[in-house]
């Protein structure tokens, strides 16, 4: 893949970025959760309460990728998950190239059990950290951290990092004024 994020990670990224903060609410929609939810044939036609369900589960999981772009508590956000994750069934499955995990079942279950295993995978290869929610609090957009280091903050320099560097200068010329 030429852009991006590692395949699976891709997945989560579309999943997190299914609602936009910057003008609805994550928890009761409007979003583009079913959208997605039918584009990827993971659960199409989700019923209110499974909507509910994942949404929460979304914000939940933001969270942690919040913590892998320097904000919060990664330790408390994986512990938010954990009832998320005792909901759901994978199992082992053997390919070609190897063991996998596969997410069991249907409905919500099925579509957390996925997204969890494709976080399990990424934490095993090292990618996940990359794998982050923009610092800026009314943007929160997910992103893949391609800079040479892994220190970006921001889902595009050119739109939210000018954006808090000159509010971060705004406020310092502020409390510099006599
Ligand atoms: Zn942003």
């Amino acid at each position: 893949m030429a852009t991006g994020s590692p395949e699976g990670l891709d997945e989560v990224k579309g999943f997190i970025n299914t609602v936009s903060l910057e003008s609805d609410d994550p928890y009761t929609g409007p979003d583009r959760l079913p959208e997605w939810l039918e584009a990827t044939g993971r659960l199409p036609g989700a019923s209110p309460e499974q909507l509910s369900e994942l949404r929460l589960f979304r914000e939940a999981l933001r969270k942690v990728l919040e913590a892998n772009a320097g904000d919060g508590d990664a330790q408390a956000a994986w512990r938010a998950l954990e009832p998320f994750g005792r909901g759901c069934c994978l199992k082992v499955e053997i390919r070609d190239s190897g063991p996998v995990l596969r997410a069991e079942g249907t409905g919500e279950g099925a579509v957390i059990g996925s997204l969890l295993a494709k976080a399990y995978e990424a934490v095993a290869t090292g990618t996940w950290a990359r794998l982050k929610a923009c610092r800026k609090p009314s943007c929160r957009w997910a992103y893949y951290d391609r800079s040479k280091n892994g220190s970006g903050a921001w889902c595009s320099m050119a739109v939210c990092g000018n954006r808090m560097k000159a509010k971060r200068r705004r406020q310092k010329s502020r409390v510099s004024e006599p």
